[in-house]
């Protein structure tokens, strides 16, 4: 089992006095951005409990486009497991295509058309009941021309398959930068106009440009991007909407510019100001080659635009993160990734992000690296 970190076990003392489920929206938020999935659920169990006596709540789990990446994410979580947050959060996960049961007209040679072993009668059923959240992993074809046929699954078009399970979604998460944004399947390329593939309320940067858009359906979205989407974004945002610390007409007002929960993503906040190797940004000094110990800004490192608690919250149970391990972050979590982030491993700053320019937001990151460390370091890093 993975300790909690000092931090994390003084706040969380902290909070123990208070009742957790009477806090108003704000601190519920500002709670859940320092701690971990196994944290809250693991200190608020009975709070959880009670609330949740009666109330169970359905989840639908789609799948697009994608390498199944934010869902073996989601798996990895150790501390709760995903059992354990599902039984927890009191979540009735109806349909996870990669983890449900075997689903079929013909289950095991026998003629099984009920709704326990077919999942599309399944399907239709928890549709026509409503009253569920959905979640969506990877992206969604628009290609060729308008039909989406280049993702078909059982005749269907995944674009008609999120049509008819978003119509009655009370609210919809799209998980991991597919979903969000298009991601990696929608990157630049020579067919990339064909395939036109989408985010749920996105299409990279433009947020009338999202598959719900193209089908004229209107549904609350939350963007947790990331490739992949850090477990505890995933369950940590689940848990506030299933306890109603995050009600609908409250979405405006907690996600970003880009639908993102500004706790996990903060607009004014970014990887860089807490990386392990701050230090050496600091002091002007740079790896020139992979395996060593100083700033990876020279090879391409792009935390200082990407906006996520991942150098606070960390990775595999908060025991290390991208740049700690000595990978450059590649800036995962942002809109019109990874167009805006290429070349990965290259020191660029001639390239547009977001609406602002990477040699502009450098200068920031510069700028605001000469507040902290003195002017002389940051010569010594401009190699003046
Ligand atoms: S540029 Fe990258 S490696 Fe260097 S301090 Fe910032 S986040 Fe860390
Ligand atoms: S450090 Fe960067 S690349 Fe790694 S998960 Fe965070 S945002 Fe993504």
């Amino acid at each position: 089992m993975v300790e909690m970190s000092t931090g994390i076990k003084n706040l969380v003392r902290t909070l123990d006095s208070v009742d957790f489920l009477k806090m108003d929206r704000r601190t519920f938020m500002k709670a859940v951005g320092v701690m971990g999935a196994s944290a809250f659920l693991g200190t608020y169990k009975t709070e959880i409990v009670n609330a949740l006596e009666f109330a169970e709540t359905k989840l639908i789990w789609m799948h697009g486009s994608e390498c199944t990446g934010c869902s073996i994410s989601l798996l990895n979580a150790g501390n709760p497991d995903l059992v354990q947050a599902l039984q927890k959060l009191n979540v009735n996960l109806v349909f996870h295509e990669t983890i449900c049961a075997q689903q079929g007209i013909w289950n095991d040679g026998k003629l099984v058309n009920n709704a326990e072993f077919n999942s599309e009668i399944l399907l239709e059923e928890t549709y026509k009941e409503g009253n569920y959240i959905l979640v969506v992993e990877g992206s969604i074809p628009n290609g060729p021309n308008g039909t989406g046929r280049y993702l078909v699954i059982g005749n269907k078009p995944f674009k008609e398959s999120l049509a008819e399970a978003a119509k009655n979604a009370t609210a919809i998460v799209a998980v991991g930068t597919c979903a969000s944004y298009g991601g990696i399947t929608s990157a630049d390329s020579d067919v990339a106009e064909d395939t036109d593939y989408r985010g749920v309320a996105f299409s990279k940067t433009n947020k009338n440009g999202g598959m719900l858009q193209e089908l004229g359906i209107d549904k609350p979205v939350i963007n947790i991007p990331g490739c992949p989407a850090h477990p505890d974004w995933v369950l940590l945002t689940l848990g506030a909407m299933i306890l109603e610390k995050i009600k609908l007409e409250d979405i405006p007002s907690i996600v970003d510019d880009y639908g993102r929960p500004k706790v996990f993503y903060p607009p004014d906040h970014t990887v860089h100001e807490n990386c392990p190797r701050r230090g050496y940004y600091d002091r002007g000094e740079f790896d020139e080659e992979v395996g060593g110990e100083k700033c990876l800004w020279k090879l391409g490192c792009k935390a200082p635009y990407s906006h996520a608690d991942c150098g606070i919250r960390r990775w595999n149970g908060s025991v290390s993160m991208c740049t700690q391990a000595g990978g450059p972050c590649i800036a995962c979590v942002e809109p019109g990734w990874p167009d805006i982030a290429r070349p990965l491993f290259v020191e660029r700053e001639d390239v547009g992000i977001v609406g602002a320019n990477i040699d502009t937001v450098a200068k920031v990151a510069v700028g605001a690296a000469a507040v902290v460390a003195g002017v002389h370091a940051v010569r010594r890093m401009k190699g003046e």
